[in-house]
């Protein structure tokens, strides 16, 4: 028999969130069952529920940073034992067997991933997310959380942590690369963080110098604004590598031009819009534009392990379940500071 929880669920695209109930599959033999205690706020929630990125099943709940306690585990689960501190983030299932699979990187499963929420899950329901009291998922898509983490800090990590850990390594940021963050919201805050801890140079691009003195403080080494047209030509050509987490079309042409040669521009952003550049700025510096998405589940555990090692953690405000609509309103006018997190606790069914 299923198990039902109470979650904070929107009802359509355009409805504000409620809390309701939801249901959760039975504890299958490879299965967790975690009391969900922490949920981070994702931009993405709020995309997916508008349909930004297509349309979805409602009512639906969202989240996709989970941090809780292991209450239940299956006869076959090895890894997670009760009373584990743990979390969950994009993704709770792949087929495990393709060639992005067996590489670790599930998130770029060929027969596609199961996300965390407003996915169809194996047993053919949709997945429902973090916004609950509680969650079942199979064991190798449980993450441990490392005790050096503040348990209410830990939620972000598992989506803003990783998305921007996995492209900061992957285009090998570290001690003599000239990194830049595009959007200083929950996930440029955490790539701040992670390409100081790596050792590289870091300059934040934010519209306004209103948060410049939080961007030094987060380990940037410098910021700009963006709404500056001087900066477009002070920067010209001055960066390896830059991460853009804006939520919004950007000029990528533009920023392009602040590649050095054979520089990337990574986009981890995802506007609901097409973004549009000129091939002759790429041509014209050997520059790259790439995507990246999240992170394989070893990945995962690797930033765990490094954000313990090297005592980073974001910066969160917690809200409670009646204020999530609040926060919601204050991600789209980029007002946090800068991930907001909701105290599972005060979810009643
Ligand atoms: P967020 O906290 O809202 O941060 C986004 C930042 O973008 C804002 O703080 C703001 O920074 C800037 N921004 C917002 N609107 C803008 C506009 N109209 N023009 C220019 N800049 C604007 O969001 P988030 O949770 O970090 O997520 C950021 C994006 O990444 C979202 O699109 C989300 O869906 C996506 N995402 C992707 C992945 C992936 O795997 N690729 C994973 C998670 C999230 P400033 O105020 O500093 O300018
Ligand atoms: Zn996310």
């Amino acid at each position: 028999m299923p198990s039902t929880v109470a979650a904070i669920v929107a009802p359509s695209a355009t409805d504000r969130l409620t809390v309701s109930t939801i249901e959760r599959r039975d504890v299958g033999p490879h299965d967790v069952l975690i009391d969900i205690r922490w949920a981070g706020i994702c931009h993405s929630d709020i995309h997916t529920i508008k349909g930004d990125w297509g349309p979805q099943q409602y009512p639906l709940t969202v989240g996709h940073e989970i941090a809780g306690v292991v209450a239940e585990v299956g006869s076959e689960v090895t890894k997670h034992r009760v009373g584990d501190r743990v979390g969950v983030g994009c993704l709770v299932n792949s087929c495990g067997e393709c060639a992005n699979c067996t590489a670790g990187s599930e998130q770029y499963c060929l027969n596609g991933a199961i996300g965390t929420y407003g996915a169809k899950d194996v047993d053919g329901t949709i997945t429902q997310g973090g916004y609950s009291t509680s969650v079942v998922v199979t064991e190798d898509f449980v993450l441990r959380l490392p005790e050096e983490i503040p348990f209410e800090k830990a939620a972000p990590l598992l989506c803003a942590g990783i998305t921007t850990y996995s492209p900061l390594r992957h285009w090998n940021a570290g001690p003599g690369t000239r990194v830049a963050v595009v959007g200083l919201g929950g996930l440029g805050h955490m790539a701040v963080k992670l390409a100081h801890a790596m050792g590289a140079e870091v300059t934040v691009l934010t519209r306004t110098l209103a948060k410049k003195d939080d961007a030094i403080a987060l380990g940037a080494d410098r910021a700009f604004a963006t709404n500056d047209p001087e900066t477009f030509r002070e920067l010209r050509g001055a960066f390896d590598l830059i991460i853009n987490t804006v939520s919004a079309p950007i000029d990528v042409d533009a920023h392009l031009k602040l590649l050095a040669l054979d520089g990337t521009l990574v986009n981890v952003g995802a506007p609901a819009e097409p973004l549009s550049l000129h091939v002759g700025t790429l041509i014209g510096g050997r520059r790259s534009f790439a995507g990246s998405n999240i992170g394989g589940i070893a990945e995962t555990q690797e930033m765990l392990d490094f954000c313990a090692e090297h005592g980073i953690s974001p910066e969160v405000e917690i809200v409670s379940a009646s204020e999530v609509n609040e926060a919601w309103d204050r991600v789209l006018a980029s007002d946090v500071r800068y991930r907001f997190v909701i105290d599972a606790s005060t979810i009643a069914g």
